[in-house]
């Protein structure tokens, strides 16, 4: 039996490992906190910080192959275990672009492709330079920014100048996007194998509050075109950036049905949960089957599908909720917005649920 090894113990390793099981690996874990999600689940855990490279080192000797299930895990520490060794299909480079936004954005321009006006934001000056050609934008940190933290809405000059201090003696970086009116918002999960073989998952329409999913609906309601549209755009990433493993493109979609890309992730997505039981070939499957070289599974959609996620109190407050889907805990001590569950609903009348 061969030994995954998957960097980071959230919800999303934790259902990394769920598949891995199923199709006959066994998992080791490494996370710096022994209770994490995926410790109630995964064979074993090292228990290692994120930025120390004796636990990759420990991970690469305890397995076969590598994976990880966020980000922001410090891409050269994985070149380093590649170069002494370690097999990562996914190589360092996912990382290395998409855990930056700017170099995601330039990533996304060089593949052909568009993103929402954008630039780099050194100074106050810059701002108010990009504020003036664009009104309303956001000003992001480039780095270490997820579920609408690191970004700061800009609708006056006066939002800027309170925003002054950040820009002192300060080495983040960061770009502001002009910000457009959404008429909806959709992402769609690639995986791809080491034979050149692609998949997508079925179109999800996302809804956000205060910048984090809220809910997906699948499919998205959108028309044929624009569906095969988003699709060529994820396989045309994946494609030009030669990623193994699993991609999600996250799009926005304005009034003129255009589409812009807003953020890749080179992991498996929380607009994908619903994959496990309502399709054939899930996106934590097809991860693990393309992370082995496996041949892949079209995803197909088995029926329509609702996923909301359960965040901070809803943990109390939506209780009466959790039998009516299947129900995935992430076993977590409550934070305000902190990702707690989810719930998945087949059918096609589950939005009534909200009410
Ligand atoms: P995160 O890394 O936190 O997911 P995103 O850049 O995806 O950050 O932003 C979170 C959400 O905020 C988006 O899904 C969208 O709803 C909203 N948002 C972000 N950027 C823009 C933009 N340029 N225009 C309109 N809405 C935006
Ligand atoms: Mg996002």
């Amino acid at each position: 039996m061969k030994k995954i090894g998957i960097i980071g113990g959230g919800q999303l390793g934790m259902m990394l490992c769920e598949a891995a099981h199923e199709l006959g690996f066994s998992t080791v874990i490494l996370d710096p906190n022994k209770k994490c999600s995926s410790a109630y689940v995964a064979e074993s855990i090292i228990e290692s910080n994120f930025d120390d490279i004796n636990g990759y080192r420990k991970l690469a000797e305890k397995c076969d192959i590598i994976t990880y299930e966020f980000e922001n895990v410090p891409y050269h520490l994985v070149k380093q275990i590649m170069i002494e060794g370690a097999n990562v299909p996914q190589t360092e480079q996912p990382l290395y672009i998409t855990q930056h936004r700017l170099r995601e954005k330039n990533a996304v321009t060089q593949s052909g492709l568009k993103t929402v006006p954008f630039a780099t934001i050194k100074s106050i000056q810059d701002l108010l330079h990009f504020f003036q050609e664009h009104n309303t934008c956001i000003l992001k940190t480039c780095f270490g920014g997820y579920d609408g933290k690191g970004q700061w809405l800009i609708k006056s000059e006066t939002d800027i100048f309170a925003l002054s201090q950040l820009f002192q003696n300060n080495p983040i970086e960061f770009i502001a996007e002009k910000k457009i009116n959404l008429k909806q918002e959709i992402s769609c999960i690639v995986h791809r194998n080491n034979k050149g073989k692609i998949v997508c998952q079925p179109i999800a329409e996302n809804v956000h509050k205060n910048g984090i999913l809220f809910h997906s609906t699948i499919p998205a309601t959108i028309d044929i075109p624009l569906k095969q549209k988003a699709e060529k755009i994820a396989t045309q990433l994946m494609l030009h950036l030669n990623f193994i493993g699993t991609l999600a493109v996250e799009m926005f979609i304005d009034n003129e049905n255009e589409i812009f890309i807003n953020e890749l992730a080179p992991r498996p997505h929380n607009s994908g949960h619903h994959t496990i039981e309502a399709c054939e070939g899930g996106q934590f499957i097809n991860h693990i089957l393309s992370i082995t070289n496996q041949d892949l599974i079209v995803p197909t959609l088995k029926d329509t599908a609702f996923m909301l996620n359960i965040i901070g109190d809803e943990y109390q407050t939506k209780q009466h909720l959790f039998q009516k889907g299947f129900y995935h805990d992430y076993f977590k001590d409550i934070k305000p917005n902190r990702k707690m569950a989810h719930i998945t609903f087949l059918g096609s009348h589950p939005i009534s649920i909200l009410d």
